[in-house]
């Protein structure tokens, strides 16, 4: 076992999923030098829907991704179906994003957005698995520890940004753990080929589950049914944490049972036509884990809880919490001294809180709701009939709303953002103190390798 240090990055980015790599390619398209280290190899499995909203679109088409290229599959809208009644509803035609959506694996995706940040001169190390943030003198993240072909080695440099995923590990070595009152959610998928449904315009979203054993009984959580053009299909569902189902439901048999109620020409209900094993994670969301910048350490996408909890999306947010992280820190990176420095870092947990900190608190609400199954049969079977209202529905549950708002749908929308207070700003304030004084203390007793 070797211990040695490396030259210094401007910034390190722990984690090259989408909020790692789309964090490296914003700070290296600002000309800073950055090191991207991923604990895989590429192409690599991960699980998730595939599917990704105009709202990640507008940010893959910001980092330069072809996605005219082969292999990625548009969609023009969202089909909700719900006990037999089904509603296609476009994506809206915005200023601000496309209106189409894509389908593409995980296995691949997450390679194409990290070979942009390589391709903007960002350096990514795979195979390196990060272990623990490094603490300089004052207590503040100065770099990290990781072990690669075995080597134990340590990285340094001035800021560090946790793009790690659900875990959350480095937030957690600084004492920033997940807020269990914030929404939370399970998810598992898995691949189907299915000639039917492969090449479908509409990504399909399931809001009534039910299985053939219980056809009266309303199961706990949604499905989805996303094409990826290529035979296959990316079948699942998610439970949250505010349904009585959450933790107790056998996931993998409520998917097979929900499969064998879909219509025979599918195929979703015969299991000979699954491609792979059913697979699950959790879904960290309406940032229940803050603040997002505590003594030198940003965090970005699922680490930082930051998925919609309006409808599962993680992708988009994960991506475009890259871009605000970068634009901050390149900021920070030129201020004169170390006060202002970490002043400009701290306006980090800020910008998440103005982007989507009442949006996140009203997902928090309708988590809440939804989780009732009254509410839920309520919505399915009245708001399906009604297409205008499904219209206002999807610019909310997909965040896809311009700004000033264009129609009527647009200015429900923004208005009830609006009138809603953010998660962070006030709290954020107390919280932060109290976080701080806490880290102090645990800072005391803590034995870290200091550099
Ligand atoms: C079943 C399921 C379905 C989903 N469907 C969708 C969907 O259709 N659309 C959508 O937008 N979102 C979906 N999501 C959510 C989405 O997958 C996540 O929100 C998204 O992947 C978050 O991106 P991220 O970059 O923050 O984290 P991740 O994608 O988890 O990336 C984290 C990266 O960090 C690496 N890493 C972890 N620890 C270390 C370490 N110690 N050292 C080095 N590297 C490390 C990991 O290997 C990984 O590459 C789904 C989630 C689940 C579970």
């Amino acid at each position: 076992m070797t211990t040695h240090a490396t030259p210094d990055a401007d910034v390190i980015v722990v984690g090259a999923g989408p909020g790692g790599a789309a964090s490296a390619y914003h700070l290296a398209a600002r000309g800073l030098d950055v090191l991207l280290l991923e604990k895989t190899h590429f192409p690599r499995e991960k699980v998730c829907g595939d599917g990704l909203t105009p709202r990640a679109v507008a940010q893959l088409l910001k980092m330069g991704v072809d996605t005219e290229a082969p292999g990625w599959v548009r969609n023009r809208g969202l089909r909700v179906v719900a006990d037999g009644a089904a509603i296609e509803l476009d994506w809206p035609a915005l200023e601000h994003f496309p209106d189409y959506g894509l389908t593409r694996t995980r296995l691949d995706f997450d390679q194409i957005l990290a070979d942009r940040a390589v391709a903007a001169g960002a350096k990514l190390l795979t195979g390196a698995k990060v272990t623990a943030p490094v603490f300089d003198l004052a207590g503040r993240v100065a770099g990290v520890t990781a072990v690669r072909d075995g080597e134990h080695v340590t990285f340094r440099a001035p800021l560090v940004i946790a793009a790690d995923g659900v875990s959350g590990r480095l937030a957690l070595a600084l004492g920033l753990k997940r807020d269990e009152k914030r929404p939370m959610g399970v998810a598992v998928r898995q691949y189907y080929r299915s000639a039917a449904k492969h090449d479908d315009d509409y990504l399909e979203s399931w809001l009534a589950l039910r299985t053939a054993a219980e056809p009266d009984v309303l199961q706990p959580g949604y499905g989805w049914i996303f094409g990826l053009g290529d035979g296959r299909v990316n079948v699942g569902l998610g439970v949250l944490n505010s349904s009585e189902g959450y933790g107790k439901t056998d996931y993998r048999a409520l998917l097979r049972d929900w499969l064998a109620n879909t219509p025979e020409e599918w195929g979703l209900a015969d299991e000979a036509n699954a491609d792979g094993p059913v697979r699950g994670a959790a879904l960290p969301m309406g940032f229940n884990r803050t603040p997002h910048y505590s003594r030198g350490l940003m965090l970005v996408g699922d680490a930082g809880g930051m998925v919609n909890p309006f409808n599962g999306e993680g992708i988009a947010y994960a991506v475009e919490a890259g871009e605000a992280a970068a634009q901050v820190a390149a900021a920070a990176l030129k201020a004169p001294n170390t006060p202002r420095r970490e002043a400009i870092l701290r306006s980090y947990a800020g910008r998440m809180d103005e982007l989507w900190g009442s949006y996140y608190r009203m997902g928090g609400i309708f988590v809440q709701l939804i989780g009732h199954p009254t509410v839920m049969r309520l919505c399915t079977e009245h708001g399906l009939q009604r297409p205008a209202l499904m219209r206002v529905v999807l610019k909310l549950l997909a965040n896809l709303t311009d700004r000033p708002g264009r129609d009527t749908a647009d200015r429900i929308v923004n208005g009830m953002r609006l009138v809603t207070p953010g998660l962070g700003r006030a709290k954020a304030r107390s919280a932060g103190r109290a976080h701080a004084a806490r880290a102090d203390d645990r800072l005391a007793s803590l034995t870290e390798r200091r550099v």
